[in-house]
């Protein structure tokens, strides 16, 4: 039985993956300051006497000393969007900087391997298309974004030096846009926003013209790629691409969330956020050979589990709302 400390485990991908390690039988330590996660994601594992919960924002330094530690997945950060452009901006820097300072010094003292969450942002509105792992990018580092993907960059950049001075045992991935059951319904992403606007009979409200594109990986894809980069040879650092590169214009999500759920929902045009990437395709040449993976769950299959989903969760809502 492993020893596994999750950072960000109450959020959207941290719970999913908490799940999967508590059932596979390991021992794991969620952390998280729940100001994007939420308890109840993690709900189903609660009691579960090898999973464990601590409230604790990693922008401060963590303690361990009555357990050792095999394994850290540094998933902790505001990753949406409106949350990390609007009152989160500062404290996403701090996030990912301090908190990957304070996770790889963890790491250090317990010996244990550590994966850092990073993001297709590191790219910023990319140049090089389909986007391959040696493309560095093109961040706008003073725009709205950058808190984010300066941030991230700045925790790849600690990650790999931690690793070369300090010999810790890093691996690093980099993740596309992904979707799936415990996204958080308000927290603005296109995915969760055009499925919750479909259900309630809200206009669907597409940010620019829709030309824009993205690639959108299942949640189950994305965790299955997340532990066999984990569990990857030792030395194989990454980074690596995991993604979905089925590749969509915003438009053609909107369509097909329409067509699926149907309803009275008219699609309206607003104002497209400033740096908001025009295209965006993972290159997965290396999580194919390295990991042997690539996802299996295409977008029309997984928007069906998503949608099952929220319309679990909008009958909650409405129920507390009354
Ligand atoms: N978007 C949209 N309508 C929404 C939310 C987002 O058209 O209600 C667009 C957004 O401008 C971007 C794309 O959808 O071009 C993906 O946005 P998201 O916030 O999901 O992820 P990002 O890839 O920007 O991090």
């Amino acid at each position: 039985m492993k020893t596994i400390l999750v950072t960000g485990g109450t959020g959207f991908l941290g719970s999913n993956l908490c799940i999967r390690l508590v059932r596979e039988g390991n021992r794991v330590i969620c952390v998280d300051n729940n100001y994007t996660g939420r308890l109840e994601n993690v709900a189903e594992i609660a009691d579960n006497p090898n999973f464990c919960f601590i409230k604790h924002d990693i922008c401060d330094p963590l303690e361990i000393n009555n357990e050792k530690i095999d394994e850290i997945y540094n998933m902790a950060c505001p990753a949406s969007p409106p949350a990390y452009q609007g009152s989160y901006s500062i404290k996403t820097t701090k996030t990912c900087v301090f908190g990957a300072i304070n996770m790889l010094e963890l790491a250090k003292k317990h010996g244990a391997r550590i994966l850092q969450t990073s993001t297709s942002e590191v790219y910023g509105d990319p140049l090089v298309h389909p986007q391959v792992e040696t493309y560095r990018g093109n961040v706008n580092p003073i725009g709205i974004r950058a808190c984010y993907d300066e941030g991230k960059r700045c925790a790849e950049s600690l990650f790999f030096d931690y690793h070369r001075h300090e010999g810790v045992d890093i691996k690093v991935i980099r993740i596309f846009n992904t979707y799936g059951p415990k996204m958080d319904p308000n927290d603005g992403r296109v995915v969760s926003n055009f499925i919750c606007q479909a259900l309630t009979g809200e206009d669907i409200t597409i940010y620019g013209d829709g030309s824009q594109t993205r690639s959108f990986c299942y949640v189950d894809d994305l965790i299955e790629a997340m532990v066999r980069m984990m569990n990857s040879e030792k030395g194989f650092t990454g980074p690596v691409n995991t993604g979905n590169p089925g590749e969509f214009t915003i438009k053609e999500l909107a369509e097909k969330v329409v067509a699926k759920i149907g309803g009275s929902s008219k699609v309206i045009y607003k104002d497209l956020p400033s740096d908001d990437p025009t295209q965006r395709r993972p290159d997965i040449t290396l999580a194919k050979a390295k990991l042997g993976w690539e996802p299996k769950i295409q977008l029309d299959e997984g928007l069906d589990k998503t949608i099952a989903y929220f319309k679990t969760q909008i009958n909650l809502f409405k129920k507390a709302e009354k």
